[in-house]
């Protein structure tokens, strides 16, 4: 078992309930529990600025999937909400990025952990510090606090 934090993020249709649901369908897996999840936070778009306010949120999961089925998992649960991926940081029903995974730091074509925007949004930062401390290290980074 491994401890992972995900974020979560929509701005389209009812976002509440793209975000809450996701959190169960996560915790529904067999391979996979939501431990916590932080408050929900809405935010401005980055990007394209024509686009309603995003829902975000940060989970911590435990889980026994490697990063790879991970993230192909939670794109099989983007899918159930009819993601769509249009134009770079766009209007989305769902988005699940894999924040962190254990001390884990990994740099493929598909897959970079920790995500490279985590310490660049705030969007991202305030939840997940809901859900740590101010001393939380994020590996290869360090400690959050510098971030905030
Ligand atoms: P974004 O989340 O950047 O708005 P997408 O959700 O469409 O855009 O993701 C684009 C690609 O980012 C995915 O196909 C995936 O391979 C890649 N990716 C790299 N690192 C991560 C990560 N830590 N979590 C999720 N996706 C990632
Ligand atoms: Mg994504």
């Amino acid at each position: 078992m491994e401890t992972a934090f995900i974020s979560l993020g929509s701005n389209l249709d009812h976002p509440i309930e793209h975000v809450l649901e996701a959190a169960s369908q996560m915790d529904n897996l067999e391979s996979t529990k939501v431990c916590n999840l932080s408050s929900l936070y809405k935010t401005i778009p980055i990007g394209p600025q024509n686009q309603n306010d995003y829902i975000n949120a940060v989970a911590i999961i435990e889980t026994n999937l490697t990063p790879t089925d991970l993230l192909s998992t939670l794109q099989g649960i983007e899918k159930k909400h009819r993601r769509k991926r249009g134009i770079k940081w766009g209007p989305r029903s769902l988005d699940l990025d894999i924040l962190l995974f254990g001390k884990l730091v990994l740099r493929t074509r598909d897959l970079i952990i920790p995500h490279r925007e985590l310490v660049k949004r705030e969007f991202v930062l305030i939840p997940l510090l809901e859900v740590t401390n101010h001393d939380f290290i994020i590996p290869n980074y360090g400690k959050i606090k510098k971030y905030l």
